[in-house]
């Protein structure tokens, strides 16, 4: 019989008594107190992700971990990497509004994004954010022109598109030069040159960021030494950077995926900008700066469930679940595994048979509703309460309305077992807030 994966858990998740705790609270406890769907999320493995990536392994120069806020925007969740002193990648203004409501400051993000607003742009110019990534040579002028009629100097870095294979999903890559994002080396150099001499602009940093969920050292390895080696080409043209991005992209175990540790990720890093520290001429030292969001908090929510309905049929045994493609979309965007963990142990009695396997689908009416496929989940029951595991990024970030199914509430659980509500249970109300009846007539309007 299959053995459920609890490998995919940090520490804080462990069974206890049979109960699949964290930090020793009983999740189906949390489930009958807040409803499902409910997002659960621990603060200590989020805080030890942060910090294992931006303390483990020496590092040859000062480096600097930006939390993707798009991976886990909750006001919860960004007002701890404040605390901890995380600068934050963000792609909007109302992810800059989210960074400033939970403490941080504007300084400390840079601004992502293939198709920033004019309007965007000088929100972001005017609060005095640390860097805008620029990805075209279209909005470095954009960008100078409203910082110029702003009397500001906007702090610009260019993202470069290295042309490398992230060997991740097709939808998560994005350092391929088919991609939308960044510019080719050639271009980029070329933009530097003109971003020199444009008022409104003061080139800072250069940035890449290749893909997500990426397992293997060997595309990170390739883009460092890429961008490494243009930042010595911007040198030799007299063009001299106070930082360098890498972006983030770090993957993390969702069933069998071996992706390298924080330690072994900044080492390799590390050992990269050494050899190219010795080579240089220039002897500044860039701040080295990354921008992870999945291998921040990515292993660290879990999305629990109840389980509705139970439909065995001749090809398929459907069980029907409280959570849906709009709370959890990456199964079916991405066909994407996590993995589901029963918060109640059953153990079948022995020469009982194989267990039934199961489909994991939602109510909402399409058939791409469906969150794993295929589990083998003993003595499975009406009322159970199950848990999708490493739902922590990506997950209630990319929840919507679909179905008018409010969203679902999120906690967090501290080590001292205190449990904070971080997100209510959307209310039918607020979700139809934004909305009005139309006053307009058919009737009288000669309408057929
Ligand atoms: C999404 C994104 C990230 C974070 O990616 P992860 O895979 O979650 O680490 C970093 N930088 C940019 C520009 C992004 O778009």
């Amino acid at each position: 019989m299959p053995t459920e994966n609890l490998s995919v858990l940090p520490q804080p998740f462990a069974r206890d008594g049979g109960e699949l705790c964290c930090e020793g609270v009983p999740l189906s406890m949390l489930c009958r107190e807040h409803g499902t769907p409910l997002y659960v999320y621990s603060s200590r493995a989020i805080i030890e992700s942060f910090q294992s990536l931006q303390t483990s392994a020496p590092f040859p120069l000062q480096r600097r971990v930006c939390f993707a806020v798009k991976a886990n925007p909750n006001l919860g969740i960004l007002s701890l990497l404040v605390k901890l002193g995380a600068g934050f990648d963000i792609v909007s203004s109302g992810e800059l509004q989210r960074v400033i409501r939970a403490g941080g400051r504007p300084e400390d993000c840079v601004f992502s994004g293939v198709g920033k607003s004019a309007q965007e742009l000088g929100q972001a110019v005017q609060s005095g954010v640390g860097c805008i990534n620029v990805e075209s040579q279209s909005e470095l002028l954009q960008l100078s022109r409203v910082a110029t009629s702003l009397g500001r100097v906007a702090p610009i870095s260019m993202r470069i598109n290295p042309d490398i294979d992230a060997k991740t999903h097709p939808y998560i890559s994005t350092g391929l030069k088919e991609n939308k994002f960044g510019l080719s080396i050639d271009d980029a150099h070329a933009a530097y040159r003109q971003a020199r001499s444009l008022p409104g602009i003061r080139i800072v940093g250069v940035d890449c960021h290749i893909g997500s969920q990426i397992t293997q050292l060997e595309p990170f390895v390739q883009a460092t030494q890429r961008v490494l080696m243009f930042v010595d080409a911007l040198e030799r043209d007299g063009i001299e950077l106070e930082h360098i991005d890498l972006g983030g992209g770090l993957g993390i175990r969702y069933r069998d995926e071996t992706p390298p540790s924080a330690a072994e990720f900044m080492s390799t890093i590390g050992a990269c900008v050494e050899g190219w520290l010795k080579g240089r001429v220039n002897k500044s030292r860039p701040l080295l700066m990354f921008e992870f969001g999945r291998a921040i908090v990515g292993a660290a929510g879990l999305l629990l469930t109840r389980v509705e309905v139970l439909k065995p049929g001749e090809a398929k045994n459907f069980a029907v679940v409280d959570a849906a493609m709009n709370d959890l979309m990456r199964p079916s965007l991405y066909e994407a595994w996590h993995e589901v963990i029963s918060l109640t142990e059953k153990r079948p009695p022995p020469g009982a048979g194989e267990a039934l396997c199961w489909d994991l689908v939602g109510p909402v009416c399409e058939s791409g509703d469906w969150l794993a496929r295929n589990r083998c989940l003993p003595l499975l029951a009406e009322g159970d309460f199950l848990a999708l595991a490493s739902a922590g990024a990506y997950g209630s970030s990319m929840a919507s309305n679909y179905n008018s199914r409010p969203r679902p509430a999120e906690v967090v659980v501290h080590p001292d077992q205190t449990v904070e509500l971080i997100r209510h249970r959307e209310q039918l109300d607020s979700m139809l807030n934004d909305e009005r009846v139309s006053s307009f007539s058919p009737v009288y309007s000669g309408a057929k």
